[in-house]
């Protein structure tokens, strides 16, 4: 194997990954940074874009933080819960794949 093919694999795998981190289309960004290993360096750099289930857009400054984080990272405020109320057992919980009260699946 050629040492230009490991950079090209290497660097696929590296913008996939932060693609995907970012709420960006990682198979793209495979192919991308496969194909121009500098592309790594244009994806650290692209901010990131709200994804369902990976990324969230934060209610104060606005900016793009993760899913899960309970802090914003940008302006340090808490973030509220997004509480839903359950189909089955009615209760309020937080936005998740399962109810935490019944375990009924709330997401198709
Ligand atoms: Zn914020
Ligand atoms: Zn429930």
């Amino acid at each position: 194997m050629s040492r230009i093919l490991i950079i090209q694999i290497i660097a696929g795998i590296a913008g996939s990954i932060i693609a995907a981190k970012k709420g960006r289309n990682y198979f793209l960004w495979f192919l991308l940074c496969f194909i121009f290993p500098v592309s790594v360096l244009v994806i650290l750099l692209f901010p990131p874009v709200v994804a369902k289930g990976r990324t969230k857009r934060c209610p104060f400054c606005s900016r793009v933080i993760h899913e899960n984080a309970p802090v914003c990272k940008y302006c340090k405020k808490e973030l509220p819960i997004d509480l839903i109320q359950c189909h089955r057992c009615g209760s309020f919980v937080p936005e998740k794949e399962y109810c935490m009260n019944c375990n009924k699946k709330l997401k198709d």
